[in-house]
């Protein structure tokens, strides 16, 4: 037989024994709880890292260390990959990685990508119930996979790849904005095509800066440059390093005669058979109107006056027609020097120069002078 009692006392005892349960189950949330808001400020502070160097990187690769550093930290169970579309736009090439290397390609079409093809984040959770992308299909495809286009000024830059992602939370059903997982690796190529971008534009302004626009040799600031750092190098190493002026003969006439346009096409023309006479290391440069400088790295004297002269007879053979009139005879005249023999700077190198062609110019043009050896 039961006693009241006792039934009460069943009853207060299974009532601690919820309550204990309920508490527990408070504590362990609020431990979860506590334990994801460190995850999250943890994560928050790498990114904060990362965002500064990829900011401020001046190369493409700083910006891949940076990645390659920070990518781990923020996605330790997973493969990442820095793919940057090829200066063609027709593939992709792996720029940076970390993880397992068998789940990344050196290079991949861009049309095997989802995400690069809608511009727009492409993630799979599930690959029974999503679409893959074909570069990933290769990959054990049981883990999440995600890929970010990088994109700026509404240009196609490359694509951000995360493989087997563990971890992630599920959002399914939530837009890109809400998911943590997502957010981060949105906002970590947003980084990534910024710093790209920036690069891109610092290239070409430095492009611009040192070259001449008309016909795309180098210009006078650049030869400035290069010469105080390849003199302090020729110095150093007890190199040799030519020089040759070269000015157009008569090149007023052309322009009287024919139009200032047919002069620029004339000075279009010469830069182009200067860059066909010089090797990578050397440099053609527009200084002036219609003066040129040639840097020959490593060639002696005897060596700069034959190519003088082998670019003398390109431009006295070519004939030139500008608006279907027949520009004549077109002909340049040359001095040639050599470090340490006609100076030791920039100056020095160029008045000899200058005055190795005004002899050519006043012997009859059309000719190579080289500079005589002081006494
Ligand atoms: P010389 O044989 O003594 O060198 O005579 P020249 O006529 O070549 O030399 P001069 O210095 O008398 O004339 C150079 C001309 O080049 C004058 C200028 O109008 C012209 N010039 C300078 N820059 C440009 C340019 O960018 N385009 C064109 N078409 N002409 C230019
Ligand atoms: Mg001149
Ligand atoms: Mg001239």
């Amino acid at each position: 037989m039961v006693k009241p009692g006792d039934d009460q006392t069943d009853k207060d005892g299974q009532e601690a024994a919820s309550q204990q349960q309920a508490g527990e189950k408070r504590i362990c949330d609020l431990l979860d709880e506590i334990y994801e808001l460190e995850q999250f400020r943890r994560e928050q502070f790498i990114f904060r890292k990362l965002s500064s160097y990829l900011k401020s990187a001046f190369t493409a690769s700083e910006a891949h260390t940076a990645i390659e550093c920070y990518g781990p930290q923020l996605w330790p169970t997973a493969t990442g990959t820095v793919y940057l579309l090829h200066a063609t736009g027709d593939y992709l090439e792996r720029a940076a990685s970390w993880g397992d290397a068998s789940l990344t390609h050196e290079s991949l079409s861009w049309q095997d990508c989802w995400a690069m093809r809608n511009l727009r984040p492409h993630g799979v959770r599930d690959k029974g119930s999503e679409i893959l992308c074909r570069h990933t299909a290769q990959a054990s495809a049981s883990l999440p996979s995600l890929c970010v286009p990088l994109v700026a000024q509404g240009q196609m830059l490359g694509l951000f790849h995360l493989q087997h992602l563990k971890n992630v939370p599920d959002t399914s059903q939530n837009e890109a904005p809400a998911d943590p997982g997502l957010a981060l690796a949105v906002a970590v190529a947003e980084d990534l095509s910024l710093a790209h971008a920036n690069m891109r534009l610092r290239e070409s302004l430095r492009e611009q800066s040192t070259r001449d626009a008309l016909t795309g040799l180098f210009n006078r600031r650049f030869v400035d440059e290069f010469l105080v750092r390849e003199l302090a190098r020729a110095e150093r190493k007890s190199r040799q390093l030519s020089m040759i002026a070269l000015d157009i003969d008569h090149f007023k006439r052309i322009n009287d005669s024919f139009g200032h346009g047919a002069g620029d096409a004339v000075l279009q023309k010469v830069g182009i058979i200067l860059r066909a006479h010089v090797r990578d290391t050397d440099v053609a440069s527009r200084i002036g109107g219609e003066e040129f400088l040639l840097l020959l790295s490593e060639s002696p004297l005897p060596l700069a006056a034959k190519r003088a002269e082998d670019i003398r007879t390109a431009i006295s053979g070519m004939s030139m027609k500008y608006k279907n009139e027949d520009l004549g005879r077109i002909t340049a005249s040359f001095g040639a020097v050599a470090f340490p023999d006609h100076g030791r700077t920039a100056e020095a190198l160029i008045r000899a120069a200058d005055k190795a062609l005004y002899d050519a110019k006043h012997a009859g043009r059309n000719q190579v002078v080289s500079a005589r050896l002081p006494n």
